[in-house]
């Protein structure tokens, strides 16, 4: 499974099944950075020695399969939605990631409400209300730490990766 950095109390990961598991340092790999692909970062990745598979730790300011900085992602859902003004400058790559990201969101409206319940006074939040209520959470950083703690998912996507593998037998 994903989890973020700033999920990571100690010096390494728990397992997400079973915090009495040992954890080990199993690989590390590559991951583009940019929507240009023009940056790699590492990504480490941890092993349940009980064997509830992989734990991969994603960068706080990393989406998951997104290739957007949350940052920016953030500056600009806050224009979009909240400031009502010209988002911010971003390549034309990003743009287009960007873009994409937005229309997400608005099709991930319905679950996103469902998911935080009481936390959204709306029956049927518009993206502005449902923008503003999220980001009252903090940061985009904090918001996603919070949707991948709380309730397993995230903003752009019900990830299968932030869902603990259950152990067989
Ligand atoms: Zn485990």
């Amino acid at each position: 499974m994903q989890i973020r950095q700033s999920s990571i109390r100690g010096d390494r990961p728990e397992c997400p099944v079973d915090p009495s598991h040992r954890v080990h340092v199993h690989a590390t790999y590559r991951r583009y950075k940019k929507a240009d692909g023009s940056d790699k970062e590492t990504v480490s990745r941890w092993l349940c020695t009980a064997g509830c598979g992989t734990i991969s730790v994603l960068q706080d300011a990393r989406l998951p399969y997104r290739l957007i900085g949350v940052d920016l992602l953030e500056e600009w859902l806050d224009a979009v939605f909240i400031e009502g003004r010209a988002p911010p400058k971003a390549t034309e790559n990003e743009k287009g990631c960007l873009e994409r990201a937005v229309a997400r969101f608005l099709q991930r409206i319905p679950s996103l409400t469902e998911v935080l319940g009481q936390m959204i006074n709306a029956v049927s939040p518009t993206a502005t209300q449902l923008w503003v209520q999220l980001r009252k959470l903090g940061k985009l950083r904090k918001i996603l730490r919070f949707l991948a703690e709380e309730f397993k998912t995230s903003l752009l996507g019900n990830y299968r990766c932030l869902r603990p593998r259950r152990v067989s037998g």
